[in-house]
C-alpha cells in the first residue's frame, strides 16, 4: 500500500521539489497529492517529472486561504485518507513595519498561519481516526529568533512555533507525529514572491532616514547570508525524506548545519538582551556609523 503524501503550496520552490522527489521513488512508495493556488503554474511540475509518473503523482487546486478549496481538495483524494500532511505554502514580507499596509501584513497572517491551521484542521480528524499520521510543516529560522524588517513574517513563523508545539504534545495519544523543518535561506521563488519594500518605494520614503539607512544595510547583510549560506530546495528535502522515513520523528529538524538558530544567548540570558544584542552585531556590523555608537 502507497504512503498518501499531501503537500501545499508545490508550484515552486521546496514544495516543488519535495513532490518530484518522493513522486520519482523507483519502487513508487509514496501517492502525492502535489496542490497548488492556480493549476496555471503546473507546468514546472510537470516538466520536472516529465509525465512519467501517472500512479504516483496527482496536482490538485488548493489555496490554502480558502476553506472550500482546502476541502474540495480533501474530498479529491482517491485513498480517502492522508498519511503524510506537508504544510508548506508561505510567503514572506520584508520592509520597515511603519510602511507595511494592513491587507498586506492580513494576507501574510492568513497564508502562513490560519492556512496551515486550516490545513491541519481539514486532515487531522481522519488521521485521529486512524491512529497514524504525520504532519510536517516548513519552519523558518525566522520562527524560532526574531528578524529586523522581518516583523510579520517572523510573528507569523513563530505562530507556527506555538500551533505546533501545542498540537504534538496532544497528537502524541494518537499516534500522530507532528514535525517541523527549519529553514535558513533556500534558493527559491521565495524571495521573488516575496512582498518587499524596496528602499525606493513611496511607503518607505516616508520612514525616518535613520531606518531607511539600517533597512539598506540589513538588505546587503541579507544578499551575503544568500550568497554564503543558502541551500538548495534538494538538501531541504533531504530533510523531509529523513522526517517522513524516520520511525520517531524529531519534533524539530533544522535543514542548515551551518546556520543554526541563536539559541544559546536566548537561553544564557534570560533576559532576551543578549540575543538581541548580538544579532543587530552581526546584521548592522557592516553600517559604520551604527558601530561607532
Ligand atoms: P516559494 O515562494 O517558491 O514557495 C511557496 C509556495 O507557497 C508557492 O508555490 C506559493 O504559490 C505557495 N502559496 C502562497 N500562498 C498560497 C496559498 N494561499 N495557498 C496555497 N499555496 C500558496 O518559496 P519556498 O522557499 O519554497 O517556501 C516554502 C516554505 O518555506 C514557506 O513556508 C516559507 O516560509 C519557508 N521558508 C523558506 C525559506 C527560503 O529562504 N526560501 C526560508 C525559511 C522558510
Amino acid at each position: 500500500e502507497q504512503v498518501v503524501v499531501l503537500i501545499t503550496g508545490c508550484s515552486s520552490g521546496i514544495g516543488l521539489s519535495l513532490a518530484v522527489c518522493l513522486a520519482s521513488d523507483p519502487a513508487k512508495t509514496y501517492k502525492v497529492y502535489a496542490t497548488m493556488r492556480n493549476l496555471v503554474k503546473k507546468e514546472r511540475l510537470l516538466d520536472c517529472v516529465k509525465g512519467l509518473h501517472k500512479d504516483t503523482l496527482d496536482i490538485l487546486q488548493m489555496d490554502v486561504t480558502d476553506q472550500q478549496s482546502i476541502q474540495d481538495a480533501r474530498h479529491r483524494v482517491t485513498e480517502k485518507r492522508v498519511d503524510v500532511l506537508v504544510c508548506n505554502a508561505g510567503v514572506g514580507l520584508m520592509g520597515p513595519l511603519e510602511a507595511q499596509a494592513l491587507d498586506t501584513m492580513r494576507q501574510i497572517l492568513e497564508v502562513n498561519v490560519l492556512g496551515t491551521i486550516s490545513t491541519i484542521q481539514a486532515f487531522l480528524p481522519g488521521m485521529k481516526a486512524r491512529g497514524h499520521g504525520r504532519i510536517l510543516v516548513t519552519g523558518s529560522l525566522g520562527g524560532l529568533q526574531g528578524l529586523p524588517f522581518n516583523e510579520v513574517y517572523c510573528a507569523s513563523k513563530f505562530a507556527v512555533e506555538g500551533v505546533c508545539e501545542s498540537l504534538a504534545i496532544l497528537l502524541q495519544h494518537f499516534n500522530i507525529h507532528v514535525s517541523l523543518v527549519e529553514c535558513g535561506p533556500v534558493n527559491t521563488d521565495f524571495l521573488d514572491n516575496l512582498l518587499t519594500t524596496e528602499p525606493g518605494d513611496a511607503s518607505t520614503q516616508q520612514v525616518d532616514e535613520h531606518t531607511r539607512r539600517l533597512y539598506e544595510t540589513y538588505l546587503k547583510h541579507c544578499g551575503v547570508v544568500f550568497q554564503n549560506a543558502s541551500q538548495d530546495t534538494e538538501d531541504v528535502v533531504k530533510i523531509f525524506l529523513e522526517a517522513i522515513q524516520s520511525a520517531s520523528p524529531a519534533f524539530r529538524y533544522y535543514s542548515n548545519d551551518a546556520l543554526l538558530p541563536l539559541t544559546s544567548p536566548k537561553i544564557s540570558a534570560v533576559d532576551g538582551l543578549q540575543y538581541i544584542r548580538t544579532m543587530s552585531k552581526i546584521i548592522f556590523a557592516s553600517d559604520k556609523t551604527e558601530q561607532q555608537k
